[in-house]
């Protein structure tokens, strides 16, 4: 795969949702080429000298360290503890702190990965056999199933599978444009809509702001990448209403203490017509909450 769109680790460990979920299954050159690309060529050789080669491997290994301190005295492992070790005295050595932040920044940010192809029924697993025999042998058989497993897949499976991400996307976005209560609910602030289309199966969402956006695919797959960026887009009604909603209550409470929030509802209900369902945000109160949060436990 391609390296050349990949986030920095920097964004992933603020987006760890933008790494592809292909490079859990980089092994050998490619896994390698991946870890020097996000930690630099140092941390890759050391992965490469004990031969932890791809994403299982390193996250079943306790500490890739350790094989700093072993008595091995070659070219390479010498100059490994030259670039990663920090001399204490004639003595003693210690990771240098960055090192051991990047390997556990990579670390947390794969772990969410695979949490993700885990919850989702292991259905890209499938697709791309990731289980360790694979990785012994790339075997023929892989291609077979790839074609199968596509096939297998029903409109209600692909709609799991959307929702899934979006309820991912969205617990991991609390923080979206600074909206404090920005939540996505299938039927309360999107509706989605899966068919079988002329193209096999087919999706779109319908936004709280009326737009209609049709949903793209990836490996044959459905994704909801064209809904994240209509919600970044200056095009999205229902976030911008949040946006003004907010800043209106920010300036209220930096013009006077005493002017309750109220005001600026009423402002915003005056401009538009469907603020019922999207001004709520700061006033929802804990009784609708409470309605949310068992709609969210019985889907699971
Ligand atoms: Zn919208």
């Amino acid at each position: 795969m391609s390296l050349s769109n990949m986030p920095k680790l920097q964004e992933l460990y603020f987006h760890p949702w933008k790494l592809p979920l292909e490079t859990l299954i980089l092994v050998d050159d490619e896994f390698y080429s991946l870890i020097e690309y996000l930690l630099g060529s140092t941390l890759s050789s050391l992965l490469r000298a004990q031969e932890v080669n791809s994403v299982p491997i390193l996250l079943l290994t306790t500490d890739v360290f350790e094989h700093l301190f072993l008595k091995i005295n070659d070219v390479t492992n010498n100059f490994l503890r030259q670039e990663l070790l920090l001399q204490i005295d004639n003595n003693n050595s210690i990771v240098k702190n960055a090192n051991r932040t990047k390997i556990k920044c990579l670390l947390d940010i794969l772990k969410i990965a695979s949490d993700r192809i885990f919850k989702e029924g292991q259905r890209i697993a499938s697709k791309h056999q990731i289980n360790y025999s694979s990785f012994a042998t790339p075997s023929a058989t892989s291609a077979v199933s790839t074609a199968n497993s596509n096939s297998t897949l029903t409109i209600d499976d692909e709609r799991n599978h959307l929702l899934k991400c979006i309820d991912d996307w969205s617990s991991l976005n609390e923080n979206f444009l600074n909206l404090k209560d920005f939540k996505l609910e299938e039927g309360n602030n999107f509706r989605l809509v899966v068919k079988t289309g002329t193209n096999g199966i087919q999706a779109s969402i319908e936004c709280l702001c009326k737009t209609v956006i049709t949903l793209g695919k990836l490996h044959n797959k459905l994704i909801p990448s064209n809904f994240y960026r209509h919600l970044k887009s200056p095009g999205c009604k229902y976030v911008n209403l949040l946006c003004k909603a907010q800043k209106l209550e920010e300036m209220n409470r930096n013009n006077s203490c005493s002017t309750s929030s109220s005001s600026s509802s009423q402002i915003i209900d005056n401009n538009s017509q469907s603020t019922t369902a999207v001004v709520p945000s700061r006033k929802r109160t804990s009784e609708s909450t409470q309605q949310i949060n068992s709609q969210k436990k019985r889907k699971n």
